[in-house]
């Protein structure tokens, strides 16, 4: 089973992006084939494609407190087990440091990635879109996980590489 590992910094909106595609059409999954327990996982069907995604803790760079340290090492044991992943980042807070640090490790995987700017709420949240583009990359995906906005057309594209 093809498995998608949601990554990012502390509350760009992991989980809530995870909960609300584990809404859609999933199940809950705890016997997920060498899975950590402490892992939240959850197997999709869309457009008649099977995938399994699983939420990650947010990734802090610098292992300030014990925490953190766990939370980096989680995501790291994540994306080894991951086929996709999909980076989250916050259009609020616009593009942070860590955010470019975290897609450099990403990046040396080799696996495919998918980015995705979260909290676009409405037409007047787009224009902070510009600024994630100096990450490198020729698509974004604007997606508010609180409402439901882009998640259909994220979730179409992911399901073509499957
Ligand atoms: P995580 O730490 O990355 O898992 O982030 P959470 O899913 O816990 O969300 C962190 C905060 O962002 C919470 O207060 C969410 O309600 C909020 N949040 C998540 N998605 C959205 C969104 O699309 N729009 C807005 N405005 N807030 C969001
Ligand atoms: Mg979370």
């Amino acid at each position: 089973m093809t498995l998608v590992a949601i990554v990012g910094r502390p509350n760009v909106g992991k989980s809530t992006l995870f909960n609300r595609i584990s809404r859609k059409t999933s199940a809950l999954v705890d016997d997920f084939p060498g899975v950590t327990r402490d892992r939240n996982y959850a197997q999709i069907t869309w457009e008649g494609k099977s995938f399994a995604f699983v939420d990650t803790g947010g990734y802090v760079s610098t292992d300030s407190s014990f925490i953190e340290k766990q939370a980096r090492e989680q995501v790291l044991l994540a994306l080894e087990e991951a086929d996709i992943i999909l980076f989250v980042a916050d259009a609020k807070t616009g593009l942070h440091p860590e955010d470019t640090l975290l897609v450099d490790i990403l990046r040396r995987t080799s696996k495919p990635i998918f980015y995705a700017v979260n909290k676009i709420d409405g037409p007047e949240q787009t224009r902070h879109l510009a600024e994630f583009y100096e990450l490198g990359i020729d698509r974004l995906y604007p997606i508010s996980s609180a409402h439901g906005f882009g998640i259909g057309e994220l979730m179409t594209d992911l399901a073509e590489l499957i």
